[in-house]
């Protein structure tokens, strides 16, 4: 079998844990399996490289994402090369390599960059020497030679990508709770750890605030079929398997739970209300690679109305300064923002098949006393924007409320 195991930054987050590791890995290589290693940049060095970045030139402009990478790539860089080590000195061999080393290609998105490619000799050829390949997550180099990134977390999608373009039999996810649970086994007590997820369903709740698996990972794993078993690095725990879509997950009301914390608000108020008015207001927003999620707008008074919508937290203010500067004529009544909101979510495909959960969710709420600011909905899931002092209460209120905690997790 070959297997792919991805190492995230807690579980490289010190020499002794390093150690935890390479013992790990030398283990499965016993067991008869060639071993993929993907490793994190050890825990906190990321933002520490990037704050560091920042002190030295805080101008977030795009024209200084390149060098963004430069730097925040290091982390992983350093890692391989000390996870390399550390099999060696356990008795086994390894060979590490960068994201150039074996020819992952991306796009130019310098800081979000996309795999296009990924060019598997380089590692075929020391699993063939019976070493174990460590390769750095989260880094890529586009047809240029740019080193690029693949946006925070994305290590998890280096892990699945590159397990797909060897045909890895499966993908280990380790990190440092046992697996998906239904909702943040940090911020929820009651979470429990789930045994079977659609793709689906983790889509959402990856997009939705749960990080432990960044979004295109789960994208790929999808696309190409890849079996992906997220656990953890400090014990033997069977963890959480995501796979296709089964017949039993549409019994289940709501898998998870999740809390997205990064979000704003803006409302442009004194909007004209005309067709093409909102073509033109996200237009500038879209060209500059913004994601607006929730849009409201109100009904018209006087031929003039308010609107609403959410983007990145990050984004705020590249976006207010993008609308004043293309659109000065928009808001009559001027720009209204708002950082101190986020997004809730309850996720399942068993919403497809059962009707009232949107009711219900909005009767927890409401029974906390916790204002609903916007609402959105798909087909498997309900998001509602609320303050962010509510964030943790509203996950616990909802995930109890809808019984999560008392079940047994399917
Ligand atoms: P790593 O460094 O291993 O990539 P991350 O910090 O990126 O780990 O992701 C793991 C974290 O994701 C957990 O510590 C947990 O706080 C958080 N998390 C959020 N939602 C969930 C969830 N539904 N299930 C499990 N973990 C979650
Ligand atoms: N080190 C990167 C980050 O902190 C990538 C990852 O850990 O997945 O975002
Ligand atoms: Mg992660």
């Amino acid at each position: 079998m070959l297997v792919v195991q991805k190492f995230g930054g807690t579980s490289v987050g010190t020499v002794d844990r390093i150690r935890e590791v390479a013992r790990r890995c030398i283990a499965t290589q016993q067991q008869g399996h060639d071993v993929v290693v993907i490793v994190s940049a050890m825990s906190g060095e990321t933002n520490r490289l990037l704050a560091l970045a920042r002190q030295v030139n805080d101008d977030p402009s795009s024209e200084h994402e390149r060098e963004l990478d430069v730097i925040a790539s290091t982390g992983e860089q350093v890692s391989v090369g000390l996870v390399s080590l550390a099999i060696a000195k356990e008795g086994g061999r390894a060979q590490s390599f960068t994201g150039g080393q074996c020819r992952i290609i991306t796009d130019s998105s310098f800081t979000r960059a996309r795999i296009k490619s990924i060019d598997g000799q380089k590692i075929h050829e020391a699993l063939g020497l019976g070493k174990i390949a460590v390769v750095a997550g989260f880094q890529g180099i586009d047809e240029e030679g740019n080193i690029t990134t693949l946006g925070r977390g994305g290590s998890d999608t280096s892990g699945v990508a590159i397990a797909a373009a060897l045909k890895a039999d499966a993908c280990e996810i380790y990190t440092d709770v046992d697996g998906v649970y239904t909702a943040d086994p940090n911020v929820c007590p009651s979470a429990r750890k789930i045994a079977r997820i659609s793709y689906e369903e983790m889509l959402e709740l990856a997009s939705l605030g749960a990080k432990v698996l960044q979004i295109r990972s789960v994208e790929f794993g999808m696309k190409y079929g890849v079996k992906i078993h997220v656990r953890s690095s400090f014990n033997m725990n069977e963890g959480t398997w995501v796979v296709p879509e089964e017949k039993q997950m549409e019994d289940v009301l709501v898998a998870g739970v999740t809390v997205a914390k990064d979000e704003a608000k803006v409302t442009l108020l004194g909007v004209p209300d005309k067709p093409g008015i909102a073509a033109k207001i996200f237009r500038p927003l879209s060209e500059a690679n913004i994601v607006v999620d929730m849009i409201i707008q109100n009904i018209s008074d006087a031929g003039r109305t308010d609107l609403t919508f959410t983007v990145p937290r990050g984004d705020l203010k590249r976006a207010v300064e993008l609308i004043k500067r293309t659109l000065p004529e928009m808001a009559e009544a001027g720009i209204k923002t708002d950082d101190s909101i986020c997004k809730v979510s309850v996720v399942g495909v068993g919403m497809r098949s059962h009707a009232g959960v949107a009711q219900k969710m909005f009767e927890l709420l409401a029974e906390e006393g916790i204002n609903i600011l916007m609402i959105s909905t798909s087909e498997i899931k309900i998001s509602v924007v609320v303050e962010a002092k509510y964030a943790e209460l509203a996950v616990r209120v909802l995930h109890d409320g809808f019984g999560l905690g008392n079940q047994p997790a399917k």
